[in-house]
């Protein structure tokens, strides 16, 4: 590193020295967000939105090819509707923000801002559907939600957050499990492919379950630091909420029955969970399908050579530009070259492009990859075709390395001994065998500050003895510290 990078990246903590520092640092400097007067709620910056955004747009088209139509639903919801379920008031109450007044006058009854939508939607099915013909309802909503949470940390875990909550109904059980699964195989799929964050898919346990859900799955990520993140939820509701709300149709046979129902979100959570597991100690490294700009491309032009590599370099861009490809020039001239390097690293640009004299000369240009610090030499007419096919390997590498990095800290103990010494000592995720009774699970999160992330599918039951209690179990479960 030379003496112009190490200024340049000092402004950045490394990773090894203090993470939380590294992950502020970060989002600061690349201007993904800032502080907001209003403590927990943050302000997403137009570089963290465009990547939400570009988040946005992929999940939803997977959402509406799955079925679903987006609708909206009001921010307040009256306080008699949060009370109908009771294990929903209990989990949300603690968190929920109160509006009280109009105006200076007292409202007749407060109105909270919502936490989740479920209360609201499902006293609007109940006018909606009538009969089994009105079924499947499957539904889809993005916007802001507010969860009052005592300890905060910018996207991981804010007092307000975007996301998108699906909301269906359906005919029967084995439908709205059906369901529920679905869509927790599209955010997986969403996740792994355009996040690039592998992710472990399973069912969360009755403590950590929604609070009025049935059943919880879940996907869970693990972050580079070694701890984890709940990555995005989905939810059969059973009849829960169709009983307290009197949401029922009609049948074919005659009959008059609640409908099964799901709920699934993921949240602004998600733009944190690309830059732990993806940054590095010179920044952000983002996926190529989701950055808001995918290639940065850098004029080499000294001022004697200014008007020759200019117009040249506009040509090349204009030709990615009309590829599809979210291009970039910067030729600004009061930065040098290696500054804008720097800068561009930083902010985790997938791919830059730099053109100099000398390399126009030559027909040519230099790609230097974000990922993994790879420069190439490519004719300028190739490379129109030649970035679509290194942004993809950028892709599916980033990918792989994170995959690597999740299984290279993934261990396997029944011995309690061993799991907290890798608990304490190396982070990650750790399998072990759980006697499926909640105290247990309390106990080794008070001793241990490790929770059950899921119960996965991905591993096959097999008889053992539970790594606290020692009581016979075959079930295998995913700790870890969580985020
Ligand atoms: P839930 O409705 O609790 O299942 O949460 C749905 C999604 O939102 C999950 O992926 C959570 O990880 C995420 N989430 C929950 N609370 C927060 C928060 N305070 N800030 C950001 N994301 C959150």
């Amino acid at each position: 590193m030379g003496k112009k990078d190490k200024e340049f990246v000092k402004e950045i903590t490394p990773r090894a020295e203090d993470y939380s520092q590294w992950y502020l640092d970060v989002i600061l400097k690349a201007q993904m967000m800032d502080y907001s007067p209003v403590k927990g709620c943050m302000v997403i910056r137009p570089y963290g939105f465009t990547l939400w955004e570009n988040m946005q747009a992929g999940l939803d088209e997977r959402i509406k090819a799955t079925g679903h139509r987006n609708a909206y639903f009001p921010l307040f919801i009256p306080e008699s509707l949060l009370q109908k379920e009771a294990d929903h008031v209990e989990g949300f109450a603690p968190e929920v923000a109160w509006v009280t007044h109009g105006g200076n006058e007292k409202l007749s009854e407060r109105l909270l801002v919502r936490p989740t939508s479920e209360t609201i939607i499902c006293e609007m099915f109940s006018r909606w559907i009538q009969s089994y013909r009105d079924l499947p309802v499957l539904m889809n909503q993005w916007c802001n939600v507010v969860r009052w949470e005592k300890v905060t940390r910018p996207f991981l875990r804010t007092s307000e957050f975007l996301w998108q909550e699906g909301h269906t109904a359906h005919r029967s059980e084995e439908e709205a499990e059906e369901h529920t699964l679905r869509m927790l195989e599209v955010y997986r799929d969403f996740v792994e492919n355009d996040l690039a964050v592998p992710v472990v898919k399973g069912q969360k346990t009755e403590n950590e379950k929604f609070a009025g859900a049935r059943e919880t799955y879940s996907i869970e990520a693990l972050m580079s630091d070694g701890k984890a993140l709940q990555a995005g939820t989905s939810h059969n509701l059973g009849t829960h909420f169709a009983k307290v709300f009197d949401i029922t149709y009609l049948d074919s046979d005659g009959e008059l029955k609640h409908v099964w129902q799901t709920s699934w979100g993921v949240s602004t959570r998600l733009v944190g969970a690309i830059i732990m597991v993806h940054g590095d100690d010179r920044g952000l490294v983002l996926p190529p399908k989701v950055a808001p700009t995918q290639v940065i491309l850098v004029p080499i032009a000294p001022k004697k050579v200014r008007e020759e590599v200019l117009p040249k370099a506009a040509a090349i861009y204009e030709e990615i530009k009309e590829a599809g490809i979210r291009i970039e020039m910067d030729d600004r001239e009061e930065y040098s070259p290696g500054w804008k390097f720097n800068e561009w690293e930083m902010k985790g640009v997938p791919l830059r492009i730099e053109v100099g004299p000398r390399d126009l000369e030559a027909g040519q240009a230099v790609l230097a990859r974000r990922d993994n610090g790879e420069k190439e030499t490519v004719a300028i007419g190739d490379l129109k075709a030649r970035v679509p096919i290194l942004l993809g390997e950028i892709q599916a590498n980033m990918f792989e390395k994170a995959k690597n990095f999740r299984e290279e800290n993934t261990y396997r103990t029944d011995d309690y001994e061993e799991f907290k010494k890798i608990i304490e000592e190396k982070r990650g995720f750790v399998i072990s065998r759980w006697c499926g009774h909640g105290e247990c699970e309390q106990a080794i999160k008070e001793e241990t500050k490790a929770t059950i992330r899921c119960i996965p599918f991905n591993l096959e039951a097999s008889p053992g003895k539970c790594l606290r209690c020692g009581t016979e179990s075959d079930k295998l479960v995913y700790f870890a510290r969580a985020y």
